[in-house]
């Protein structure tokens, strides 16, 4: 039987260039949306067949349980919910959305298709989410992140502190804490990290002013020297423990909503009353936008439209930010959490750093907040990928203002590097529109 969402308020979706749907995808809500949810998070099945579904069911509704209980996302609970998606295999183990064993293509335990992460979108039509746990019918503990996508073996579920880490990642683009012990030993030589819970620049860290306690003992990100860490308790290098006061810090900026866009993409219109009128209904169009930072190419893999509140941040969680333009007038800015391009791995063990390789292309999710399909046929919007110098403006929000300041400045600390033209958008405008399923 397929069960009607309402709560999650999908008026349509589509998506371009993906595979068959499979259906029945029979998802359940087990932790309901509420009028403040910003992060819809879907956990889908992936290799199980219909005589497993009670083995996925339980380890989704233990997974959506853990991240329930650990300390920020209690606290905050309001902004999420959890959906699980079955997604029946044919074949036991086998994926239906592109996942393969390894063939060294990548550092995790699994390899996946170019097209997964536009599939794994088409599977979901009309079950909003901002990212997907994918949890796969293998054997062991192990994981990879990627895109909107965080996928783990199974075993992952006995493993309860390994969620709530990894949505550090995705949503406040922190950066992992761990490095090895002695012998090992790594000297940082990246770009200079001044913005997040690592710190290379010289003392004191951002951090020390507000956080007098902290440490900054050497090591972070797999790099045992040139490059501090604010407390030797975090979340993001000791599964255990509850994300440190830094961390913290930088979570709740992350989860802060944005200001709606400036006009003109503002649909939304107010009649003149006595009465103040009630809270309209926000409209959004998620994409899903494949970004070639060597390249500048930009595809749209995934368009939808949903009833809820975006998970745009302006925080300064990450060096990525897009601008949103309308008949070139700036209207809205967000940053990408985190740093796009990088696949996470971990294997084997909870205690298991995450390892890091980089890719010249990814999939971000691109919010046009106050937007709907029907009121971008007729716009002139475009979507321009900006990289940030890691020293510029550090920690201030990526406002419009701000961003248009650091376009300027000589040198220029806010970089283009790829854009998303009006036409390519309104083609797969079009496109989702001609496509649109009735949910
Ligand atoms: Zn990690
Ligand atoms: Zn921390």
């Amino acid at each position: 039987m397929r069960l009607v969402l309402a709560a999650a308020a999908v008026v349509g979706a589509a998506v371009l260039g993906a595979r068959a749907i499979v259906d029945p995808l029979n998802p359940h809500v087990l932790l309901a949306p509420t009028a403040a949810t910003r992060f819809p998070i879907v956990i889908l099945a992936d290799g199980f067949t219909p005589d497993e579904e009670s083995d996925f069911d339980s380890a989704a509704a233990t997974i959506a349980a853990q991240v329930q209980a650990a300390s920020f996302y209690s606290a905050n609970i309001g902004l999420f919910s959890f959906t699980s998606a079955f997604n029946a295999a044919a074949t036991s183990g086998v994926s239906t959305v592109g996942f393969h064993d390894p063939t060294g293509a990548t550092e995790c335990a699994i390899d996946w298709d170019p097209s997964t992460s536009a599939t794994i979108d088409a599977v979901l039509t009309g079950v909003a989410h901002f990212r997907v746990i994918v949890i796969g019918n293998r054997d062991y503990h192990f994981g990879c992140a990627y895109d909107q996508w965080i996928y783990l073996a199974q075993e992952a579920q006995f493993y309860p502190d390994v969620i709530p880490h990894e949505l550090g990642h995705a949503i406040g683009g922190l950066k992992d804490e761990y490095f090895p012990d002695p012998p090992a030993s790594f000297a940082y030589s990246g770009p200079a990290l001044v913005n997040e819970n690592c710190w290379s620049g010289a003392p004191p860290p951002w951090w020390q002013a507000a956080f007098m306690t902290a440490t900054n003992a050497p090591g972070c990100m797999g790099y045992t020297a040139g490059v501090v860490h604010a407390y030797d308790d975090c979340r993001m290098k000791r599964l255990t423990s509850d994300f440190c006061l830094v961390c913290l810090s930088l979570m709740n900026k992350a989860i802060a909503p944005p200001p709606p866009p400036a006009a003109p993409t503002n649909i939304r219109i107010i009649k003149a009353s006595m009465q103040p009128p009630p809270p309209p209904p926000v409209a959004t169009v998620r994409l899903l936008v494949r970004v070639n930072a060597a390249t500048s190419d930009v595809a749209v893999t995934s368009v939808s439209e949903e009833s809820r509140l975006p998970a745009s941040t302006r925080a300064r969680v990450g060096d990525i930010a897009y601008e949103i333009t309308d008949g070139g007038q700036t209207i809205d800015t967000a940053v990408v959490p985190g740093d796009p391009f990088e696949v996470r791995s971990y294997a084997g063990s909870p205690a298991a750093p995450h390892t890091a390789a980089r890719r010249d292309s990814a999939n971000v999710v691109v919010y046009l907040q106050q937007a709907t399909l029907a009121a971008l046929r007729s716009r002139d919007v475009a979507i321009t990928f900006y990289r940030l110098s890691p020293t510029a403006r550090p920690r201030q929000d990526v406002t419009p203002d701000a961003l248009g300041a650091m376009k300027t400045a000589t040198p220029p600390q806010a970089t283009s590097f790829a854009t998303l033209t009006a036409d390519a958008l309104r083609r797969a405008v079009e496109t989702a529109i001609a496509t649109r399923r009735p949910i």
